[in-house]
């Protein structure tokens, strides 16, 4: 059964009404970002493995639990992806991190990619692809085959709003990886943007527009 998370934490629902207001402006689109992508950071590490490690607190010697976050890849689907891997860096520093560039071809709003960076041993990292709109799904669907060629120990799918279309499609070709997301809208527009969504995320966070 394809798993969908839908993390409506009220601090998130809240912070996502303003990022989809069209007066937001792009400093504040971009620290709403920031935030709310270390709050679904948390939420999605939720079941990640933690490891011994021999401390001592000032009275006494101890086993405590520690998260290796080195075995943690943030793999940014550019451009847009990026505002959400600074997000989950500041909560993940030592995550290591890859890159895909795809775009989709305005006519077809198939995805071609254009760049694929990852680090190096993928088979002993959890790897987490994020993008902030799931509209089509087709960048999503793509990038996500492409991570899977490295064999990660595991893989997630975070993005900050999805459609009711793009979550079907992501499900029919990767139902065995788990789609974190905060909220998804009913409609894509004849361009494939989400209604009624927060508009252009790369434009908005970039200020390219
Ligand atoms: N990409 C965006 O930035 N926004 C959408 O609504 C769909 C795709």
């Amino acid at each position: 059964m394809p798993e969908l998370h839908i993390i409506d934490h009220p601090l998130i629902t809240h912070k996502m009404t303003h990022m989809r207001k069209k007066q937001t402006s792009t400093g504040q689109f971009r620290a709403l970002m920031h935030e709310v992508s270390l709050l679904l950071a948390y939420e999605v590490t939720r079941d990640f493995p933690l490891s011994i490690m021999p401390i001592e607190t000032p009275l006494e010697p101890m086993k405590a639990k520690v998260l290796d976050g080195k075995k943690i890849v943030l793999v940014s689907i550019l451009r847009a992806g990026d505002g959400i891997l600074a997000g989950m860096l500041s909560i993940l520093p030592s995550a290591r991190v890859g890159h895909i560039g795809i775009y989709r071809d305005p006519r077809t709003l198939i995805a071609v990619e254009y760049y694929f960076k990852m680090p190096p041993h993928m088979n002993r990292r959890e790897a987490i692809v994020v993008d902030p709109m799931l509209a089509t799904g087709h960048s999503a669907i793509a990038a996500v085959e492409r991570v899977k060629e490295t064999s990660p120990l595991s893989l997630k799918f975070v993005c900050l709003l999805a459609s009711r279309a793009g979550v079907e499609a992501f499900h029919e070709h990767h139902p065995d990886v788990p789609l974190y997301t905060t909220a998804v809208d009913d409609r894509l527009n004849e361009k494939g943007y989400i209604l009624p969504g927060l508009g252009d995320a790369g434009d908005r966070l970039f200020g390219t527009r």
